[in-house]
């Protein structure tokens, strides 16, 4: 790309009215970082970031008055700025210049140049400039060669990657997660230096490396990035229990699978059918237990008995130490977790309609995103064992639809409450009521009966009488109570 051909992405009113206060005040001033490397890749931003050499929040202030615009957002602890133009946001910085000890990821940071700014920025392709300076309009400023990078596809740092990533140790992490979203190669030397300063993530919040994680696994194919955050050795040092996935035993002839490579591979499959962040996230925990609950059984091989159930329990630790929401994210990731071999046992064996109906109340409204899990585990090399499953899936699938249609317990609430037994034999909570709510559900869930008040009714009435309780109220009472309920429900909402 000409140099001279950047005007026309900054020829709009926002960048005119920069432009036009960068002249008043003579200041050089620069647009920079990923909205200038978006444009050579053919990416539309618009998050911008502005440099000046001078003060980012004076600057904001101006071009907020020449636009118009009422608001400033100003960080004076940072000395930033940001203004939102429709939908663009615009965040100016002055420009500094930043030195590290290495204790601390706290830099000490003076005013400087454009260049001491470009030369604090993590990788060449995002340390592009264009001019925004009346003198220079449109000129673009690349001292790193960051556009050659951008065209070979490359992440460089733009001095000695030792001293980048000892400065900001995140930008390894950023490093992996560029080379995962853009498919770049991280060139050999700032490759080394992942390996190299690997301890040094140590000093980085949990919150930051959890943020490029996230992001590496919202990614298009995931697997790059834990790949190279394993070889790297960065990975060891906030995730060990997913390390732990890898590697292979063997007793006489017979080996496991690698783990660590069958998730990555379902971790891809996921995300070729779901964009979720939490379905992803049950597919990289769904075996985590299994290097815990390996043992080789004779006669049998390789068995990772309850790896499901033990799974689950990890959870929990897992979303706690690497700061992930501990709330109904969490719940429906351990779910999956728990349930992720129910569909498979249901394909091998005769499919009941009570399995599928127990599997249909126990994943409720995730039965379709365990369905995608269930699939996307099926990595064998074994082309017809994989044909073999997937047909059986299919069936399965089918089964679901049928009985959802029937019987509706997707969602299922049993038709008799605890309110209702309480009411009908005139008792108070007591362990009579559960144990015949239980067996009302167990016998819909089995198919002894159906999903029917009515059905429910009579089977409460034996239930009870089988406990020597007499019902106290009739069924009509209990039948216009529910109807005065629904009514009067339905009044209020008027
Ligand atoms: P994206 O917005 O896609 O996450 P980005 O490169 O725009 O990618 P931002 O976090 O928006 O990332 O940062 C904007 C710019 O700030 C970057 O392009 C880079 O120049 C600089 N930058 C961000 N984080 C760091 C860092 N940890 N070290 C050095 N420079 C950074
Ligand atoms: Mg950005």
């Amino acid at each position: 790309m000409q140099v001279s051909s950047m005007q026309q992405y900054i020829n709009n009113k926002v960048f005119r009215a920069i432009s036009e206060v960068a002249g008043q005040i003579n200041r050089p001033t620069y647009a920079i970082g990923g909205f200038v490397r978006d444009i050579f890749l053919g990416r539309v931003s618009t998050d911008i970031d502005i440099v000046v050499q001078g003060s980012g929040i004076e600057l904001a202030q101006l071009v907020a008055k020449k636009l118009g615009v009422k608001r400033v957002n100003v960080f004076k602890r940072f000395g930033t700025a940001q203004l939102k133009v429709g939908d663009w946001e615009v965040e100016f910085v002055g420009a500094r210049k930043e030195s590290y000890s290495s204790d601390s990821r706290k830099p000490i940071v003076e005013d400087g140049t454009i260049e001491d700014d470009q030369r604090r920025r993590d990788f060449t392709m995002n340390a592009l400039g264009i001019s925004l300076h009346p003198h220079t309009l449109g000129q673009l400023i690349d001292p790193f060669n960051g556009v050659d990078d951008i065209s070979n596809r490359i992440i460089r740092t733009p001095l000695d990657p030792n001293q980048t990533f000892s400065d900001d140790p995140l930008r390894m992490m950023r490093a992996i997660r560029f080379a995962t979203q853009l498919r770049f190669d991280i060139e050999a030397n700032t490759y080394r230096a992942l390996s190299v300063n690997k301890e040094r993530l140590k000093i980085i919040s949990v919150e930051r490396i959890t943020d490029e994680l996230n992001k590496i696994i919202l990614s298009k194919k995931p697997s790059i990035g834990f790949m190279l955050l394993e070889e790297t050795g960065l990975l060891e040092q906030f995730f060990p229990e997913f390390v732990a996935l890898k590697g292979v035993d063997k007793v006489k002839k017979h080996n496991h699978k690698d783990n660590f490579y069958h998730t990555l591979q379902v971790l891809d499959n996921v995300a070729e059918k779901s964009d979720d962040l939490w379905l992803r996230w049950a597919a990289v925990l769904h075996d985590i237990a299994k290097p815990v609950t390996k043992k080789y059984v004779k006669g049998q091989g390789w068995t990772f008995h309850a790896h499901e159930f033990v799974g689950k329990k990890m959870v929990p630790g897992i979303f706690r130490k690497l700061k992930l929401p501990l709330n109904e994210k969490m719940r429906y990731v351990q779910k999956l977790v728990q349930l992720h071999l129910r569909p498979i046992i249901l394909s091998s064996d005769d499919v009941t309609d009570s399995a599928v109906r127990r599997l249909l109340f126990d994943a409720g409204d995730h039965i379709d995103d365990l369905m995608i899990l269930c699939e996307a585990d099926i990595t064998s090399k074994n082309d017809a064992k994989v044909k073999r499953y997937l047909a059986n899936f299919k069936l399965v699938r089918k089964k679901l639809i049928e009985i959802e249609e029937k019987d509706a317990v997707r969602n299922f609430q049993p038709p008799i409450s605890g309110e209702i037994i309480m009411q009908v034999f005139g008792i108070a909570p007591s362990k009579p009521v559960g144990s015949i709510k239980d067996s009302i559900k167990e016998a819909i869930l089995d198919g002894k009966i159906s999903n029917d008040f009515h059905e429910a009714y009579d089977l409460m009435l034996q239930l009870g009488n089988a406990q020597g309780l007499k019902p106290q109220k009739s069924k009509e009472f209990i039948l216009n109570q529910a109807n005065l309920q629904v009514s009067s429900d339905s009044s209020n909402k008027e």
